[in-house]
């Protein structure tokens, strides 16, 4: 392959939009000469003699020496989200809590402080409770919303400000450029868990966040197929965290990375039509005599509705609803339906439904599920693709349950 002819058709990508990027960044054709990209099922890699081995391995010369070190379907992965997110450089992890994981194990040490969104994945919470706290790294929760208690909260020994926008399942918004001027005024890095919108409706970094996290598990791969994770943002930082990959092992499988690819390449039609289908199903709940409340930023009286027009291109695909009754009514609603899934995931195709204080926030204690909004009556739907009418006709189900 002539490697003029490859290299011109590099160049373009440096200033390609958002939707070329998803579908070629990252590829680098090998002399096959192969359109769609490779998958690299290999642990290690061969050296043309002694004095090379010794160069790769003392990095003498770039290059590949293990897959849990590089791999370059991975790599592809890497510098795609990485190109999607805007950032310098992009690591891939072997799920979104490695992502989460890496990041504060590589640029904390015991003695620092993290300030976190209370609304956040429920397994992070149990990382810097648990995990964290054991080794020294201690953590204050606040209200995503309440940028006065962002500030109250920092210490001077907080490093990071961490959280997730829109959160799950109730839809705060948090306001990523107020936050991130507060993290620079205090010397901190912002932390974004994009897991929600994705690059294709929302740019923490552009905003002002230092780094981005994900859990590619959910809309990067898009139809439920493989569990993984990415940290992008400034190559300073993310050699630390790719230093502690490969240290510490949680790299990603080529295979999912390949997948992930995939998905890239479809991720802002997805993203779109998530959002499309999330919006005309608020709406309509929010009409319906059986619904106490809908929780979504699309709807004009959701308290983050302006924010949230403001940074982000769509609402997303996760909404959440009160019903009229307890956790009764909650669960006769869910058992009503016979389209969507029961099940806790989100960011797929098919439309799953679960009730958050019995499952995803059953962990937290009472008080805190209160302080959240996370009431026994209270529903979430991440909303797929299929047909809305489909969708609205399953609801009614659950309605006429109760
Ligand atoms: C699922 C999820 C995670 C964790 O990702 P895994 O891939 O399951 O490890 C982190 N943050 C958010 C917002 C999530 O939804």
């Amino acid at each position: 392959m002539d490697q003029d002819y490859l290299q011109q058709r590099l160049e373009v990508l440096h200033e390609a939009e958002l939707d070329t990027l998803a579908v070629r960044a990252g590829q680098r054709r090998t002399a096959e000469g192969e359109h769609s990209e490779p998958i690299f099922t290999t642990s290690s890699y061969v050296f043309a003699s002694a004095q090379e081995a010794a160069d790769r391995f003392s990095g003498a010369q770039a290059g590949n020496v293990y897959s849990r070190y590089t791999n370059p379907t991975v790599r592809t992965f890497e510098e795609r989200i990485a190109a999607l997110e805007g950032a310098e450089m992009g690591v891939a992890t072997a799920s979104g809590m490695a992502a989460i994981l890496s990041t504060f194990v590589a640029l904390l040490k015991a003695g620092d402080h993290i300030v976190c969104s209370r609304s956040v994945f429920g397994t992070t919470t149990v990382l810097l409770n648990k995990y964290l706290g054991k080794l020294g790294i201690g953590n204050t929760v606040v209200s995503p919303v309440d940028i006065d208690a962002w500030r109250g909260a920092i210490t001077p020994a907080t490093r990071i400000l961490f959280l997730e926008t829109p959160s799950n399942p109730m839809a705060e918004i948090a306001d990523i450029r107020a936050l991130s001027a507060l993290a620079k005024e205090h010397n901190c890095l912002l932390v974004v868990d994009n897991c929600f919108c994705t690059p294709a409706l929302q740019k923490p970094l552009a905003l002002g966040a230092d780094i981005v996290v994900h859990s590619a598990t959910k809309y990067l791969d898009g139809q439920g197929r493989c569990v993984g994770g990415a940290v992008v943002g400034r190559r300073e930082q993310m050699d630390e965290v790719l230093g502690f990959i490969r240290s510490a092992g949680p790299s990603m499988s080529p295979f999912n990375a390949w997948v992930f690819l995939k998905g890239l390449e479809t991720l802002r039609l997805r993203m779109e039509a998530h959002s499309r289908n999330a919006l005309e199903l608020a709406q309509w709940l929010d009409s319906q005599p059986g619904i106490e409340r809908v929780f979504y930023s699309g709807l004009p009286d959701h308290p983050g509705h302006d924010l949230a027009k403001a940074q982000q291109r769509a609402f997303g695909g996760v909404l959440a609803f009160r019903v009229k009754g307890g956790r009764e009514a909650a669960w006769q609603f869910i058992d009503a339906t016979r389209l969507v899934s029961i099940t806790a995931n989100l960011g797929d195709a098919k439309t799953t439904i679960v009730h958050p204080a019995t499952t995803t926030h059953g962990r937290l204690s009472e008080e805190e599920r209160a302080a959240a909004g996370i009431t026994d009556n209270l529903i979430r739907v991440a909303v797929g693709l299929e047909d809305i009418r489909d969708l609205k006709a399953d609801m009614q189900r659950g309605l006429d349950a109760i």
